[in-house]
């Protein structure tokens, strides 16, 4: 499969579409996602073309990948649902059909906010 252009998130960094921008640096971008699914939903985007985890791993560059680690950090700073405070929040990316993704460019759900239930008992 190859990247699709013309993805939502694609236009998002190419400016074609507004988003409500969090954060940005050299590789990354942050926006509230649009549909919220708790009181604080967040995504976090590399702005390289890779349509998922496994694609960014394979060929992103080494300073991609730690940005984008990084940045989620960050990000929930900036949101105050880090666990430096305590809070705390959940990161989560999904992968191609079976993991559920829409937007074939890699993102990273920030949910935090309120107390999340486990996934996995
Ligand atoms: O992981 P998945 O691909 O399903 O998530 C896509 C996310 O992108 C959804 O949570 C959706 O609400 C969000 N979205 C957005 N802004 C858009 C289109 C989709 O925040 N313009």
């Amino acid at each position: 499969m190859s990247y699709d252009k013309n993805n939502i998130f694609a236009k998002i960094l190419r400016k074609e579409i507004p988003c409500k921008k969090i954060f940005e640096n050299d590789y990354v971008l942050s926006f509230y996602d649009i549909n919220p699914q708790k009181k604080i939903h967040a995504l976090v985007i590399p702005k390289g073309e890779y349509i998922n985890l496994d694609d960014f791993n394979n060929r992103a560059s080494d300073q991609e990948i730690v940005a984008l680690s990084k940045a989620i950090t960050e990000v929930a700073k900036i949101l105050g649902i880090s666990t430096d405070n305590g809070k705390g929040y959940r990161a989560l990316t999904n992968l191609d059909d079976h993991g559920g993704q829409e937007v074939p460019h890699l993102h990273f759900h920030l949910f935090g906010g309120e107390k999340i239930g486990k996934m996995v008992e």
